[in-house]
């Protein structure tokens, strides 16, 4: 009999009753330590007080109005946005799929209303995840994303991972976008080469091509960074935002220059939901969060002492990990072995991983993880991995 949940994921035996900072809690009290935030989500940990004000607050006044009226909740949040990062505008969403299909959409009415209608083919990157809908599971191309779901969308070119010249010779008087992630997250933790971002913006400019960034998973202070492009010194034309954005409130955002966003116009894009006052409040309580002095580079702080504890956790155990990658708190562990065996092993010493494409852990903890918490993390996992290796 199907269960009353829809099947579609495969669940640990894990349920959580509460959480707080970088903690999960299940109900009898065995407490777990969470390197995963719900995916890159919980960017300020578990029940942070500034966001269960931010919520409980709001939650008071008013928590959903619709678009057809005026948000000052979301005017702040966007206006805020636009202040920090390459953006002049922001279009808000639920999820880091819905920021997908507007993307798409954006990019293809820019060429539209610039004259160029044929130009709606978007080139994507082999691992690449960019959600769950029609259009982002024909973005990614994955015989398992698609397969059974009827016709694909069209207009999407897949292209390896990575190598600057496969995109050159790929661009052509189609082309509308080139959408990648700076560091794919479901692929792997894989981060772009050296050079490839300031390559691929260069490429953009000289073909009229957009550059779209996918900062879903990546973006939102994760890699030490506001936002990872801003490593490469280089911005995007449109970039998609989620997860870290709302702190585990549904939320997500398209952010764009004035100039790619220049066909969006009254009438040509919507959500009932996207950008409501809750979500908003949550969200501008996250971005002051992380804008705030000094957490960004206690972000990248914590980040070297997690990558410095983990070289030496694939040092003690080479036959369960091969190398560390990734930057800041957006880390992976390459293993040997089945990602999914280190993850369980983990649960069973009470620590919080995700398992990634390419032999990869994930490790994604709240960016305001404790140095105290970090070095405990590394004690669970060095135990997970003496079971897994055999060692144990
Ligand atoms: C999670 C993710 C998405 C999809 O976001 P949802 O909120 O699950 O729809 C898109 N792109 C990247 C890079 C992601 O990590």
């Amino acid at each position: 009999m199907i269960p009353s949940v829809l099947p579609t994921y495969n669940r640990a035996p894990l349920s959580f009753a509460r959480g707080e900072g970088s903690w999960l809690i299940e109900a009898d009290g065995r407490r777990f330590l969470d390197l995963g935030a719900g995916i890159a989500v919980n960017a300020l940990g578990h029940a942070h007080p500034a966001l269960v004000a931010a919520l409980t607050e709001q939650a008071s006044k008013v928590w959903h109005v619709s678009n057809l009226y005026k948000i000052p909740e979301q005017q702040r949040l966007a206006d805020k946005l636009v202040d920090a990062t390459f953006a002049d505008t922001v279009f808000f969403t639920n999820s880091g799929t819905e920021a997908c299909e507007l993307a798409v959409k954006m990019a293809r009415k820019y060429h539209y209303d610039s004259g160029a209608p044929e130009r709606v083919e978007i080139l994507t990157f082999e691992g690449c995840f960019h959600g769950r809908s029609s259009a982002a599971i024909a973005a990614s191309g994955s015989e398992k994303m698609v397969k059974g779901f009827g016709p694909i969308l069209e207009g999407f070119v897949h292209l390896p991972w990575f190598d600057i010249e496969a995109v050159k010779s790929a661009i052509t008087d189609k082309t509308a976008a080139v959408l990648v992630e700076p560091l794919q997250g479901e692929g792997g933790i894989r981060p772009l080469p050296e050079g490839a971002l300031k390559a691929l913006r260069a490429l953009c400019d000289e073909t009229g091509v957009l550059l779209v960034l996918d900062e879903v998973q990546c973006g939102v202070g994760r890699t030490g960074k506001l936002f990872a492009h801003e490593w490469a010194g280089v911005t995007p034309d449109i970039m998609m935002v989620a997860k870290g954005i709302g702190g585990g409130f549904p939320l997500g955002a398209v952010l764009a220059t004035e100039e790619a966003a220049k066909g969006m116009v009254a009438g040509t894009h919507g959500s009932t939901y996207g950008g409501n006052p809750l979500g908003c409040a949550v969200g501008a309580a996250v971005l002051d969060h992380i804008t705030d002095h000094g957490f960004l580079a206690e972000v990248n702080r914590k980040g070297g002492l997690l990558r410095q504890k983990l070289e030496g956790l694939v040092a003690s155990h080479p036959e369960v990990f091969e190398s560390v990658r990734g930057q800041g708190l957006m880390l992976g562990l390459k293993c040997k072995v089945a990602p999914a065996d280190v993850v369980a092993a983990g649960y069973a010493n009470g620590v919080i991983t995700v398992p990634a494409a390419d032999n990869v852990v994930r490790l994604l903890p709240p960016l305001t993880i404790s140095d105290e918490d970090i070095a405990t993390a590394v004690e669970l996992l060095d135990k997970a991995a003496a079971q897994v290796g055999g060692d144990g």
